[in-house]
């Protein structure tokens, strides 16, 4: 201890798997404040790591700390805002710092794996006078060119546009008699190779829009609470995001835009590109497919304020942009924001955690709002922007429900109705297009014996295996594991094993026998899976050479196209039968959203959709496009059985390839739990979970549900802390977990 009181030491996450944490002595005149990255000893070697707080280091330890090595960057890499993020997370989602830190941090940034990319620039220094021209011009007139571009140019031009290697000893000569320097430049791998986007004009909003506008810019500029902007599918949100960005740039502030998946939606990233090209380099694109270099690049160009407005998914979030005034989270309802891998964290739950932090305004748009910010805007947390009506006055698709079970006593097995069939001659024939949306890629489901009922299953997953025709092979969805398609069952050898269900594949060929003279297309993940397939199947239907596009999810969002007057749901069943509270809502949002496809344009639209539930609510409320109704009567299921949102829920699971193991681990630690378990915590029993077996690893769980998110938390931290598996067992826990 000094004599002036307490000195402060620097706490450090070591980097690398295990979670380390060290505090070090700050040497004088070093000023490490959280988020920068520093060196330091460990052992006897150097190692790098972040600096998680400074603290005050006035315990006596009886010895004394080592110094920090050296500061790696002044300004820290992670902002304050997001370290204090960070430490919120690590709490709430009950995850190491090491997790939360790889999620702040690209891979690429926090190693330095790449650096930036340089390019040589020949710059004129002294130009030669007329007698030293003429010469140069008649001994070496290589020389005398390079001269004369580099003037043309304006004094400066990139070695490779002159010559690159083939005018090396050019260059050379030059640069000795004086007349050139050369220097290296930064240049920014770019993701969009500089692809030209077309300056588009703010539209005259509406309205609706109008007042919307006027709530999301007095909140930026005044503070106030999250907004829920409530949009019917076409009511023109995405105008409303691209005028109050506007906003924030006029104001010299930077925007975040979340989206569910970049790929799947090229129209709302092309838009913005567009609205703002003429500050074009201001925009950053972040999606999965940026190589490692190009995600440094982006990384960087938004930290130091290059970029200013950013379009990601869900890992967006925490871009190092400063000065935020806007979070926008497009599309909220999607499961997507929710990230599967530790930590697992809710992209939508820390946009509105960051704009807290930030004191910026949040904007979070759906035509299907999730029941958790719904019911956030009912107990008055949320501000509520609604857009009833769509932008220029079209009216909402008229929606027709079709009884199969009916359907399927006229025609076995029939994938079209009568009434879908004679929909489609129709508009076929008036030249209109078509969308069919079927939530099952493949051909078949799976493959059945009708003789003993045996299904055919993947041996690491216990889930049916799917049956795709272009391989002819059952491939597993879980862990893609494929098989070869048996001539007799497996089981009982009865040669009648068929296929049961269907997908977009067969579908597509139903079509084509159907429709011999329509152009049909699938988009699915399979015919999807080249590059820019997605991109270049959907501008051919805008073109209108495509008439029918068969599709599952990929198709559901956000797409815009004004000659589609029919949208058939095939299958609206598919994902209401299964064991998950949150199934009725998903279809609800799925049968919206898909519906939503239809009449974007002047011509009407209407939907068909195939059911052999017809009276169930989902279907029921989204024929009627009522999301009010839908929410009310599910937020009073919810409320009764004590579901989110009036809970928080969490997955407490354990992994092994021990199936015993992994079953006692979990009935051990509910033991634990159970024992002075804390009022408001509710605790299920434990469970193989519903894929009781992936990746060759056993899979239970147990679920537990309290209004307290952090009582819950902390709870399962001390209990877990108290508790720890043995070593071939790994415990999973998902906090707000939204797959059950
Ligand atoms: P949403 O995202 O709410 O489903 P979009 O933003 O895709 O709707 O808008 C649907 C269509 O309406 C787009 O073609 C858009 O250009 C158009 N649009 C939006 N606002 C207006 C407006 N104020 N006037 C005219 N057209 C508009
Ligand atoms: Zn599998």
């Amino acid at each position: 201890m000094s004599l002036f009181g307490p000195s402060p030491a620097a706490r450090v996450l070591i980097d690398g798997p295990n979670e380390l944490v060290f505090d070090y002595a700050i040497p004088e005149g070093m000023n490490p404040m959280p988020g920068c990255r520093v060196k330091v000893p460990l052992r006897n070697r150097n190692s790098t790591g972040t600096v998680l707080d400074v603290i005050d280091n006035d315990q006596d330890l009886g010895f004394s700390l080592r110094p920090l090595s050296s500061l790696i960057d002044e300004e820290p890499l992670v902002t304050p805002k997001l370290m204090e993020l960070g430490h919120w997370m690590a709490k709430y989602y009950n995850a190491p710092m090491e997790q939360i830190m790889r999620a702040l941090l690209p891979e690429s940034v926090r190693q330095e794996l790449h650096s930036e990319k340089t390019r040589k620039v020949v710059v004129l220094a002294n130009k030669p006078d007329e007698e030293a021209a003429a010469k140069l011009a008649k001994r070496a007139p290589k020389q005398s060119l390079i001269i004369s571009l580099l003037e043309a140019a304006g004094g400066e031009m990139a070695l490779a546009d002159l010559g690159g290697s083939s005018i090396t000893s050019s260059i050379k000569s030059l640069a000795k008699a004086g007349y050139i320097t050369t220097k290296d430049e930064a240049v920014r791998r770019d993701p969009d190779q500089g692809e030209e986007f077309l300056q588009d004009e703010p539209l005259k909003l509406n309205d609706e829009q109008e007042v919307g506008l006027e709530i999301i810019t007095k909140t930026i500029d005044d503070g106030g609470k999250p907004i829920l902007l409530h949009g019917v599918t076409g009511a023109g949100k995405t105008e409303v995001y691209l005028q109050a960005t506007q906003h924030v740039i006029n104001q010299g502030k930077s925007a975040l835009i979340l989206v569910p998946e970049i790929a799947l939606t090229p129209q709302t990233v092309q838009r913005f590109k567009s609205r703002f090209a003429n500050i074009g380099d201001a925009v950053a694109v972040l999606h999965s497919n940026l190589s490692q270099g190009e995600r440094f690049d982006e990384w960087h160009r938004i930290r130091k304020g290059e970029a200013r407005i950013v379009i990601g998914a869900r890992s967006a979030v925490f871009a190092p942009l400063y000065k935020l005034g806007l979070i926008i989270v497009d599309e909220e309802h999607e499961n997507t924001y929710k990230q599967e891998v530790a930590p697992r964290y809710h992209g939508r739950d820390m946009a509105v955690l960051r704009a807290h932090f930030e004191k910026c305004a949040v904007v979070l748009g759906s035509a299907t709002p999730s029941l958790e910010s719904y019911q956030n805007y009912l107990a008055e947390k949320y501000q509520l922007v609604e857009l009833k009506k769509r932008a220029d006055d079209q009216s909402m698709p008229i929606i027709r429900i079709i009884d199969m079970r009916i359907e399927s006593h006229k025609h076995k097995g029939a994938i079209l109705s009568d009434a879908l069939r004679g929909r489609m001659d129709n508009k076929l024939e008036k030249g209109e297009q078509i969308i069919l949306f079927l939530n099952r890629r493949g051909f078949a489901r799976s493959l059945q014996c009708p003789a003993c009922g045996h299904v055919c299953e993947c041996n690491h997953c216990a889930v049916p295996l799917t049956y795709h025709r272009a391989e002819e092979r059952l491939i597993c969805h879980i862990c893609g594991h494929q098989a070869i398609v048996p001539k007799n069952c497996p089981e009982c050898n009865d040669p009648a094993i068929r296929l049961q269900g269907y997908g977009t594949e067969k579908v597509e060929g139903v079509l084509q026998k159907l429709f011999p003279r329509a152009k049909v297309a699938r988009i699915d993940a399979d015919a999807m899976r080249k590059k820019n397939a997605l991109k270049n199947t959907l501008t051919a239907f805008r073109q209108k050479k495509i008439d029918i596009i068969i599709g599952t999810q990929m198709i559901a969002k956000g797409l815009h196209f004004p000659n589609v007057t029919l949208v058939g749901i095939l299958n609206a069943d598919l994902g209401l039968h299964i064991p998950d509270f949150r199934a009725g809502e998903r279809t609800f949002q799925l049968l919206t959203q898909v519906a939503g496809r239809a009449g974007r344009g002047e011509l009407e639209g209407e939907v068909i959709v195939q059911t052999f539930t017809p009276h169930s609510p989902s279907i029921q409320f989204a024929r009627h496009h009522d999301f009010n109704g839908y929410a009310d009567q599910e937020l009073e299921f919810r409320s009764q059985f004590g579901y989110p949102p009036f809970t928080h829920c969490a997955l407490l699971g354990t992994r092994s390839s021990h199936e015993r193991r992994a079953e006692f681990t979990l009935e051990n630690i509910h033991q634990r739990l159970a024992k002075n378990l804390p009022e408001g915590i509710y605790l299920g029993e434990p469970l193989p979970a519903a894929l009781t077996k992936a990746h060759g690893q056993y899979r239970f769980q147990l679920m537990l549900r309290s209004p307290s998110a952090r009582l819950l938390s902390n709870y399962v931290n001390k209990i877990l802390t108290a508790t720890p598996p043995p070593e071939d067992v790994t415990i999973v826990f998902d906090m707000d977990a939204m797959g059950f």
